[in-house]
């Protein structure tokens, strides 16, 4: 619970100290998968805000990617991964993302993670007869449970790269904390847009605390967006996983015309980016806010028997879809940039780590693979702490040619709230941008991350958090003058050669 906090190792002493080996902050898988390894080398501390299902990791369904199966391998894997990266993909961050797939798998199956199995082997979900779109071959163990940890605080911001303040969720009294090595665990960013499937806690903390502390972050333009999100008014925007439409459940505007085969000849099958914008197409096209996803043809049974989580989450909204069509949007859902890592998570501060959606290792370059990121968790995690075990305080080397950012200018903006960021991204920096909206986006976020007051208590700390964190998306998707994986410029729709390179922006510390 958000009163009180503890760490890991301490919580069985029942004491809390001010100064650790480790410090960890949040604690989804990423967190949780490194506390658990570094418990071994030394004291560790875990910082998190709101309770431990508060967190992208709860919320995903599909599954963790692990070239196991018989026929696949790491190279397979490997080639997938660079091929839905869309030129960006760092092939030595790949490389190690796939090779070290299996033996990460094997650990949380020690750990005694449940996954499910089938004749004493882990289960892969069969995509021959259940195809996810992304997905060319056997490779998707289902979703494992969250693992699970300790609860508490919210990490406020770095005083330096080995100590952190943290705030009482419930006083907003600060505390500081010192250790030998930080690990940001925080998640993504996905509550920079209006229509998200990421919780209320994934506000880009990690990467916005590290920014300011100096660090690199980098690829903040590609944010990917599911296709399909539930869009019921008052309920959360409940992912529709692809595989329903992998079994034949079609796409229709709300005047009930099927419109997928006009867009691309691999129709509902398309990869996730042209399905996502078809959809805004045709929600722009009839003004509704949303699309249709039937699986009313289907078999009853099939639909259920196939889809438990999904049909049992929509009838508990007051929805039958083996009945009636899915209303559906598309929703920010993954952020593939972040704090810049090398494949040992060492961020560019000595002694600050990164790993999980907060961190931008390279192995998503521009679109993700579907089921990776629950993957890079682990595999990056365990390499985390591997690295303060046998060459600890090291940093990745800084790039030549970071871009700076312009100085934020003050200007009429009015007063930031979450309501009205989470508005300009989607409208003027989301699936569909160009260099009108995005100028307009960045001019006003610029104000807003200029004006605003030092953040006093959680709430506007986030604030801070997803101004800064939309204010990077908003610049580097405005220099990107092209499309590439998840963005998209209208008024530059290709992709161009000289931009198969990064944006990275470097921070400085400004309040
Ligand atoms: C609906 C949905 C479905 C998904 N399905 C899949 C899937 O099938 N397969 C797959 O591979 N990926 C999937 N993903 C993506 C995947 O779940 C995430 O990328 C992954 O879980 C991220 O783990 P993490 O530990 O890095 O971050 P999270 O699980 O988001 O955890 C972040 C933690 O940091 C804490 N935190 C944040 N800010 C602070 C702060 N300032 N101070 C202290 N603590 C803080 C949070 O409270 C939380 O505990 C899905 C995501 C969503 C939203």
């Amino acid at each position: 619970m958000a009163t009180r906090y503890k760490a890991l190792q301490e919580a069985e002493a029942g004491t809390i100290g001010s100064s650790y080996d480790y410090i960890i902050v949040g604690s989804g898988i990423a967190g949780l998968y490194a506390a658990l390894l570094a418990r071994e080398h030394g004291s560790v501390l875990v910082l998190t805000k709101g309770s431990i299902d508060d967190c992208n990791t709860r919320w995903a369904q599909g599954g963790i990617a692990a070239p196991i199966g018989a026929g696949d391998s790491a190279e397979k894997h490997l080639r997938d991964t660079i091929e839905a990266g869309a030129g960006l993909v760092d092939e030595e961050a790949a490389r190690v993302l796939t090779s070290e797939a299996a033996a990460r798998i094997e650990d949380l199956v020690r750990l005694g993670v449940p996954f499910d199995t089938s004749e004493g082997e882990i289960a892969l979900e069969i995509l021959t007869e259940s195809p996810d779109p992304a997905h060319p071959s056997r490779r998707l163990p289902p979703h494992p449970e969250p693992i699970r940890g300790s609860s508490g605080r919210t990490g406020g911001g770095a005083l330096a790269v080995r100590a952190v303040r943290a705030l009482n969720a419930m006083t907003d009294e600060a505390s500081e904390y010192s250790c030998r090595h930080l690990i940001l665990a925080t998640g993504g960013a996905g509550q920079m847009y209006r229509v998200s499937t990421n919780p209320a806690v994934a506000t880009g903390d990690g990467i916005a605390l590290a920014y300011r502390a100096g660090a690199e972050v980098t690829d903040m333009e590609f944010v990917q967006f599911h296709p399909t999100a539930l869009r019921l008014p008052g309920v959360q925007p409940f992912l529709i996983s692809e595989a329903v439409r992998g079994e034949g459940g079609v796409l229709r505007d709300v005047r009930g015309e099927r419109f997928m085969p006009n867009y691309d000849e691999r129709a509902e099958l398309a990869p996730r980016d042209v399905v996502a914008r078809a959809i805004v197409d045709r929600i722009e096209g009839t003004g509704a806010d949303h699309v249709l996803l039937d699986v009313t043809h289907l078999d009853r049974g099939h639909v259920i028997a196939r889809f438990p989580q999904i049909y049992r989450f929509c009838l508990d909204a007051g929805l039958d879809i083996t009945r009636e069509p899915i209303p559906v949007s598309p929703a920010a859902h993954y952020t593939m940039g972040g704090v810049r890592t090398n494949v040992w998570g060492e961020t560019t501060l000595p002694g600050l780590y990164a790993c999980g959606e907060c961190a931008c290792t390279g192995v998503h370059g521009a679109n993700r693979l579907a089921s990776n990121s629950l993957l890079e968790t682990v595999v990056f995690a365990q390499r985390v702490v591997q690295r303060t075990v046998e060459s600890p305080g090291g940093s990745a080397p800084l790039r030549a040619g970071a871009v700076a950012l312009s100085e934020a200018v003050a200007a009429e903006a009015g007063v930031p709230t979450r309501e009205a960021v989470q508005a300009m991204m989607w409208e003027d920096a989301g699936m569909v941008r160009d260099a009108g909206g995005l100028s307009r986006a960045k001019a006003i976020l610029s104000a807003w991350d200029a004006s605003l007051p030092a953040p006093t208590d959680r709430e506007s700390q986030e604030l801070t958090d997803l101004v800064l964190c939309s204010r990077l998306v908003a610049e580097a998707a405005l220099l990107r003058e092209e499309s590439r994986g998840a963005h998209y410029r209208s008024d530059f729709p290709e992709a161009r050669d000289e931009w198969r390179r990064h944006l990275v922006f470097r921070g400085g510390a400004r309040n």
